[in-house]
């Protein structure tokens, strides 16, 4: 019999358990969660973007290999942040009636929809109040208490990695909590935009209209993304409109208020200023020290107010960067044996501000213009988009060196090759290890250049 995603994972998950340190399972493989599987693909989200690189990076080939063992054929095995998977893979909401169980409310019409693509640690228990976010955090806690109620639609916006999605989420979960039976589809504009795309091309526009318009709370993320898409505009303004006027609750986030969206229609502007528009900005130090203290104790981790206080300096931009910290710190102490200290931490989290030179002050930008120059090629075609041969080989190496020499992760490589994804990164990593071993003179060449960058 055909296994499901869930099965199949948590297989592979009891083998590798075998095969990993306790720490290591623990810290990044315990949280992943199997969504999809295909014919040939297995789909498997992660707590965050720090896990997909690391995930991948370190242990994804082992991984791929126990799941193609497994399921007895050729698979792939991607990784994807949870909160940010694609709604395809997935489908927010299931408005046919499921075909065995699934609760019919009173009136014997409305039946659950499948639990939509709610992230469970995003709750408000979670979510530390501070001086930065309260309003925000106050304003949500009101719509839930009071869906379409009290501020419909509720708009929240806020620089990336700041909580936004936390806070939506959270009401989503708090309605969800008291009433089950609620409705509820979460997505971002973008995938807004896509599954439009997609009806519009097969011809299913009405299911699609049908779907988003009869649902009690819609959650849409980051609608900056629909500024200039004027179809899907279009689209969105009717969808809301219906649901205003059925008197049902939306909550809408964005990186920056209505007015500021470029390419917004003016009726949808002040559609979204209709209910609240609330901010939320960055975290101070005590609200930074406070989440600090939350994230560890929720996830059970020690750590010495010395390290709290210093990773709170370090880290100013957002939750985010902080969370990012906390994970790297635990990965390397797990990896080296080592205890978690401030003297550790100042050494391990130098990438958190910015890419780090460890011990002298070579760049990836120096690196790129080394390689460059050692293959005769323009640094800044490194960044482009071609792929002739004469430039993929610098490129790629590029890669492994400022991998190699600086240790930044996956999607920091990427970035400074003109914002490719760390997929491309690790591939362009495996291409020159193998071609390393096949190719003695290539090595001897790749070998030779990081040695003298190395040189101080
Ligand atoms: P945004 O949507 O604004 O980019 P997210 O909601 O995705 O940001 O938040 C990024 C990460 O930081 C998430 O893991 C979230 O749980 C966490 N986070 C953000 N703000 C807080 C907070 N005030 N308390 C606890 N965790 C937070
Ligand atoms: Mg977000």
């Amino acid at each position: 019999m055909e296994l499901t995603a869930g099965q199949l994972w948590s297989q592979v998950l009891e083998a590798a358990k075998e095969r990993l340190a306790e720490q290591t399972y623990k810290t990044w493989l315990s949280g992943t969660n199997a969504v999809s599987l295909t014919q040939d693909q297995l789909l498997v989200e992660v707590p965050s973007e720090f896990h997909v690189g690391w995930i991948g990076d370190r242990y994804g080939k082992q991984l791929a290999e126990l799941v193609q063992r497994v399921a007895g054929r050729e698979m792939i095995l991607t990784f994807e942040c949870a909160a940010e998977a694609p709604e395809i893979h997935f489908p927010a909401v299931e408005l046919s009636p499921p075909a065995v169980g699934g609760a019919v409310q009173g009136d014997g019409r409305r039946i659950a929809p499948t639990r939509p693509r709610l992230n469970d640690r995003y709750t408000f228990d979670r979510f530390v109040v501070g001086s930065n976010n309260e309003f925000a955090a106050a304003a949500c806690r009101a719509v839930a208490a009071n869906p379409a109620r009290t501020y419909n639609p509720l708009f929240i916006y806020g620089g990336v990695g700041l909580g936004k999605t936390h806070l939506m989420q959270a009401i989503g979960c708090d309605i969800l909590g008291s009433a089950p039976l609620t409705r509820t589809v979460y997505l971002t504009a973008e995938q807004f935009t896509n599954e439009l795309v997609t009806a519009i091309q097969n011809g299913k526009t009405p299911d699609f209209r049908r779907k988003y318009r009869e649902v009690d709370l819609l959650l849409v993320d980051d609608v900056q993304f629909l500024a200039g898409k004027e179809r899907t505009q279009e689209e969105f303004f009717h969808t809301f409109n219906s649901l205003y006027d059925a008197r049902k609750q939306i909550i809408l986030t964005s990186d920056r208020p209505p007015k500021e969206i470029g390419g917004l229609e003016a009726r949808l502007v002040s559609r979204f200023e209709w209910g609240l528009v609330a901010d939320i900005r960055p975290p101070d130090y005590e609200t930074r020290v406070a989440i600090l203290r939350k994230k560890s104790e929720d996830d059970h981790i020690i750590l010495d107010d010395d390290v709290i206080d210093f990773v709170a300096r370090s880290c100013t931009s957002s939750v985010r960067q902080l969370e990012g910290a906390i994970i790297k710190l635990l990965a390397y102490s797990s990896l080296t044996n080592r205890d978690i200290t401030v003297e550790f931490a100042r050494a391990n989290l130098k990438a958190e501000a910015s890419i780090p030179a460890r011990g002298h002050l070579v760049s990836p930008e120096d690196i790129k213009k080394a390689v460059a120059e050692a293959w005769g090629v323009r640094p800044e075609a490194l960044s482009s988009k071609r792929r002739t041969k004469d430039l993929t080989v610098p490129r790629q190496v590029a890669m492994y060196l400022i991998r190699e020499i600086l240790d930044v992760a996956l999607v920091q490589i990427g970035a400074v090759f003109g914002g490719r994804d760390h997929s491309t990164v690790i591939h362009s990593l495996r291409k020159v290890e193998s071609q390393m071993q096949s190719d003695l003179s290539f090595r001897d060449r790749v070998e030779t250049l990081g040695e003298d960058l190395r040189r101080p």
